[in-house]
């Protein structure tokens, strides 16, 4: 018996950062599997409630996470991660995953996280603006091919626990986790021209929403 077959809902947090190059690395992604899905922005508990799997993009973590705790998000998003819906944080938003953030130069900066992530991260580990980059890493859940990591004013991860795997380093740095459902970078696959990274979160999302149908 075929039941009528729900299609995936990707969601992109939707405050503030690389948004709209979030959504439409995850359009392209979901074209190239050819999977039938649908990109929106999520603010509030309820479209939070809605989506397979979420994007917290790049940005500044500080203002997106207190933009998400005053629309009362932030716990919402807490809850369904535990839950085991996929996320994937890419710099501002690895930092809003992760338990613990300091900033290289100021210390603790006491941000509001969701914490989900076993690690603890070191704001501008590579220095601020000016000192941007781009890096080739070596990415074994993508292949043998280097990913062009875009890095921004990056934070790295200075501590990992011990359900956290390391995807990418560079120069002895942790710059990409992932801990079971959750996937950090300290870089912005979403800027690299390349969908490798938002494919493999668009099939963990695939996977969890045929778990929960
Ligand atoms: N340095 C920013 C922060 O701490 C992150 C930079 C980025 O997302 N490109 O929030």
């Amino acid at each position: 018996m075929s039941s009528k077959k729900k299609s995936l809902t990707i969601g992109v947090l939707g405050f503030q950062g690389d948004i709209e190059e979030n959504v439409s690395a995850t359009k392209q992604a979901l074209q190239e599997l050819q999977i039938d899905g649908n990109v929106q922005l999520v603010r509030y508990p309820e479209d939070v409630e809605k989506v397979d799997g979420l994007i917290l993009p790049g940005g500044e973590s500080t203002v997106q996470s207190t933009l998400a705790a005053i629309q009362r998000s932030l716990p919402v998003i807490k809850k369904r991660i535990s839950e085991g819906m996929p996320v994937m944080g890419t710099c501002a938003g690895m930092i809003m995953l992760s338990k613990r953030a300091y900033d290289r130069v100021v210390g603790d900066t006491k941000q509001k996280l969701i914490g989900n992530l076993d690690i603890v991260i070191e704001r501008n580990a590579f220095g601020r603006q000016s000192e941007s980059f781009e890096a080739d890493l070596s990415i074994g859940m993508l292949g043998k091919e280097a990913f062009k990591g875009v890095f921004i004013r990056a934070p790295a991860v200075s501590e990992v626990g011990k359900d956290v795997e390391v995807i990418a380093k560079l120069n002895n740095k942790v710059v990409a986790v992932r801990q079971k459902n959750i996937i950090g970078t300290a870089f912005h696959p979403e800027l690299s021209g390349d969908s490798r990274m938002h494919r493999q979160f668009v099939k963990m999302a695939v996977d969890f929403s045929r778990k929960s149908a």
